[in-house]
């Protein structure tokens, strides 16, 4: 159920509302819009009788959300998200590019992945520091070591962090690092996890499940929405299908429905959508021009000595020369970058 409010009501109003949900045993949420606030409840296991709320001072309507995820969804949020981060925006129009190499591999080579891209004037670094790798024998990452790295990034080169969480243990710690917490594709439904980050106060990237429908995807997002943090990103990385021409199939058919039933803003990770570097470029491009709010990129200073991700990694001058396609792109499609 969503409760829309008058564009003149008052704190009071809102709070008399916010009273009634709290009185039937539900949680609400507050969300402020453009051009009026409505306050939506969850908690119900049954429908609610709008009737509760319609007398009420300030009220518009109550209308019940059909959607199985309801803070996530269009109908309880019609204006876009909009993620506002010391570094730059997320969404609303803005088109924003997080680069890094896979993992955080020492200090020497992610500061001057750092250094580059703030040369550049890309504002997002993003590195792992806790790694989910196929294998229990490859590089895990650097843990706590790396978060410590990808703190001297940002402290030097004044870039946003986005790095992933992989256990709620180290939730704090990588809070205290990250700009953004990444979720990853294979702990898109780890509950624990999801309703950990949302008790934090700091935006999730999450991953697209590898095999998961946007139903599932938007579920998995509604996990942390619940909870009280409303800074969502969605991301975009491919899913396994019977093609085995690329290393996931980079479904960039989700977009346009992921915007027609969700506010979240998108990004699209063609590295990991491909797994290949030379397909890495035409899919970002086509990232943008399918509406999506930006791109999460791998890039390497010496790919083919990478310890993770190496064969989908730019290298800098390829990431150059998409730096400025994407550049030339982005106008004609009224985007700004
Ligand atoms: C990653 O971003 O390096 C990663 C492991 O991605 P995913 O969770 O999408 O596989
Ligand atoms: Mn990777």
């Amino acid at each position: 159920m969503l409760v829309v409010m008058h564009r003149q009501a008052t704190a009071a109003d809102i709070e008399r509302v916010v009273e009634v949900i709290r009185a039937q045993g539900l949680t609400p949420h507050v969300l402020p819009g453009v051009t009026r606030t409505a306050i939506g409840m969850t908690g119900n296991t049954a429908a609610i009788d709008p009737e509760l709320f319609e007398g009420l001072p300030g009220v518009v309507e109550a209308i019940r959300v059909t959607k199985p995820f309801k803070l996530a969804s269009r109908e309880m949020k019609p204006d876009d998200t909009v993620i506002p981060l010391p570094q730059g925006t997320i969404g609303g129009g803005t088109f924003t590019v997080i680069a890094g190499p896979c993992s955080v591999e020492n200090e020497a080579m992610l500061l001057r992945t750092a250094e580059y891209l703030r040369e550049r004037g890309v504002r997002f670094l993003r590195a792992g520091a806790y790694k989910p790798r196929t294998s229990p024998y490859a590089f895990q990452g650097l843990g706590r070591q790396g978060l410590r790295i990808l703190a001297q990034a940002r402290q030097r080169f004044g870039l946003g962090i986005v790095t992933e969480l992989m256990d709620t243990q180290e939730a704090e710690a990588v809070a205290e690092v990250a700009d953004i917490i990444q979720i990853g594709a294979r702990n898109m439904q780890n509950f624990a996890l999801l309703r950990c980050v949302g008790r934090c106060r700091k935006p999730v990237l999450l991953k697209r499940g590898l095999c998961a429908t946007l139903e599932e995807w938007l579920m998995a997002a509604e996990y942390v929405l619940a909870e009280g943090n409303y800074q969502v990103i969605l991301c975009e990385r491919g899913v396994r299908t019977f093609s085995d021409h690329s290393r996931n199939t980079l479904d960039l058919s989700v977009i346009p429905p992921a915007k027609a039933w969700s506010h979240l803003p998108i990004l699209v990770d063609p590295s990991h959508g491909t797994g290949k570097r030379a397909y890495v470029p035409p899919m970002a491009l086509a990232a943008l021009a399918a509406g999506a709010d930006g791109l999460l990129l791998e890039i390497h200073p010496e790919p083919d000595k990478a310890l993770s991700d190496g064969p989908q990694s730019l290298d800098f001058p390829a990431f150059d020369q998409l730096w400025q396609q994407l550049h030339r792109l982005a106008p004609v499609l009224n985007r700004s970058l």
